[in-house]
């Protein structure tokens, strides 16, 4: 039974680690294979031991997460450089409806003595929260 060495600062193929995907299941190596798998969501990944990297080749262009020690990050897109326009693009997207949502709470503002009069701001916040969340991931 392999332990789980979430502390080391060496990634080893045959501990486990949490699932990168699915965040909920645990990755551990797959026998005969140079490939770990999760226990939850079943996704499949090919070890770089060197660069201290696991690929999920299930999906094109394969995503990447690096092992810093304490998790995976560095979620990339093998082979694909995105520049400061998608950077600004995502940022749009996750400003541009906050914004809309800002502005009709702001211009169309409820009655102060209705119960739910806190909503439109709360609304606000939760839209960009939801937004970011499905562009960047987890705050
Ligand atoms: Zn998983």
């Amino acid at each position: 039974m392999p332990r789980s060495k979430i502390f080391n600062t060496n990634f080893d193929p045959h501990e486990v680690y949490p699932c990168p995907v699915c965040r909920v299941g645990k990755i551990s190596h797959i026998p005969l294979m140079e490939a770990m798998g999760c226990d939850f969501c079943h996704e499949i990944f090919t070890i770089n031991v060197e660069q201290q990297q696991i690929k999920m080749p299930s999906r094109q262009p394969p995503l990447v997460w690096r092992w810093n020690g304490f998790s995976w990050s560095e979620v990339q897109l093998e082979g694909v450089e995105l520049g400061w326009g998608y950077g600004l693009a995502a940022i749009s997207f996750v400003v541009l409806p906050t914004s809309l949502i800002g502005m009709v709470a702001y211009y169309f503002p409820p009655h102060p003595h209705d119960i739910i009069s806190w909503l439109p701001y709360s609304w606000t916040i939760l839209t960009f929260c939801y937004i970011y969340q499905l562009l960047f991931g987890f705050l």
